[in-house]
């Protein structure tokens, strides 16, 4: 039974993560932050076993992996945990620009950090980093969270170079619009002309992403590391 790591588990795609892994038979740690109750619930329905931990807070991360390190070494990781915010370029703040990128940027280091030294040491594991399409073409009135998500990208390919003689493969996803509450903000015109701009003319599910995850994470991926997997419906071509 592989040991998989899903971080902001609680909700959207990290949520449709956890029950694809779990459905295949994987021991699952659902991280949360504030979804306490959310998290629970998916864990009671898939036998996965609910983490707290700010992916952002060294501290706290540390705490999850003591945790998790009582069941053994992980196999897989997925940083999916995020945020995200519309905002013109001008009117973000300081503050604005410092949580995009303690989330969705140094929460990825600090939990792939905290995991990493038992893989590199066991010679194998999979990590798979969440990022977006922003973060692949730029999204306007998203700058932080676009620039944070190329980061994410940046990172994936680098270390796919430094790990790869050590047996981990490091990929990433990069959804297109996905129907989660990253998205509630959305109106049904918003959502029909995105729809009208995909080739495959629907809004992504996060099953369609957690199933991309989860290739990434199987063995018919072995000889894939340091990519960006668009899962967009065709939006970025
Ligand atoms: P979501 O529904 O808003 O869920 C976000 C998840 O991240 C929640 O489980 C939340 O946990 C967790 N999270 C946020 N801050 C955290 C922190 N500091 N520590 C730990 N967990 C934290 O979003 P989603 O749409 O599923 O997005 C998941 C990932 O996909 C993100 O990285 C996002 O950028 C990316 N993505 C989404 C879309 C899309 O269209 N939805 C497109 C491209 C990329 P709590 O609720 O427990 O705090």
């Amino acid at each position: 039974m592989r040991n998989v790591l899903i971080t902001g588990a609680s909700r959207g795609i990290g949520a449709a993560c956890a029950r694809e892994f779990a459905r295949n038979g994987d021991r699952v740690f659902i991280n949360y932050n504030s979804s306490k109750a959310a998290a629970k619930k998916i864990a009671t329905e898939t036998g996965a076993i609910p983490v707290k931990a700010d992916v952002s807070n060294f501290d706290e991360v540390n705490k999850m992996r003591e945790i998790i390190g009582g069941y053994g070494r992980l196999d897989v990781l997925v940083n999916n945990a995020g945020i995200s915010q519309i905002k013109m370029f001008t009117d973000i703040t300081e503050s604005d620009w410092d949580n995009m990128f303690s989330v969705n940027v140094k929460g990825m280091y600090l939990v792939t950090h905290a995991f990493v030294g038992d893989m590199i040491a066991a010679k194998r594991g999979k990590i798979i980093n969440v990022s977006s399409m922003w973060g692949v073409t730029g999204g306007s009135c998203e700058v932080h969270y676009s620039a944070s998500k190329a980061a994410v990208t940046g990172f994936t390919k680098a270390l796919a170079k430094e790990l790869g003689p050590s047996g981990i493969n490091v990929n990433c996803v990069a959804p297109g619009v996905i129907d989660t509450d990253m998205n509630a903000h959305l109106g049904n015109d918003d959502l029909d002309a995105l729809k009208n701009e995909t080739p495959l003319m629907r809004i992504g599910t996060p099953e369609d992403v957690a199933k991309t995850v989860f290739f990434l994470a199987s063995k018919n991926s072995e000889f894939i590391t340091g990519q960006v997997l668009n899962v967009d419906g065709g939006m970025v071509i």
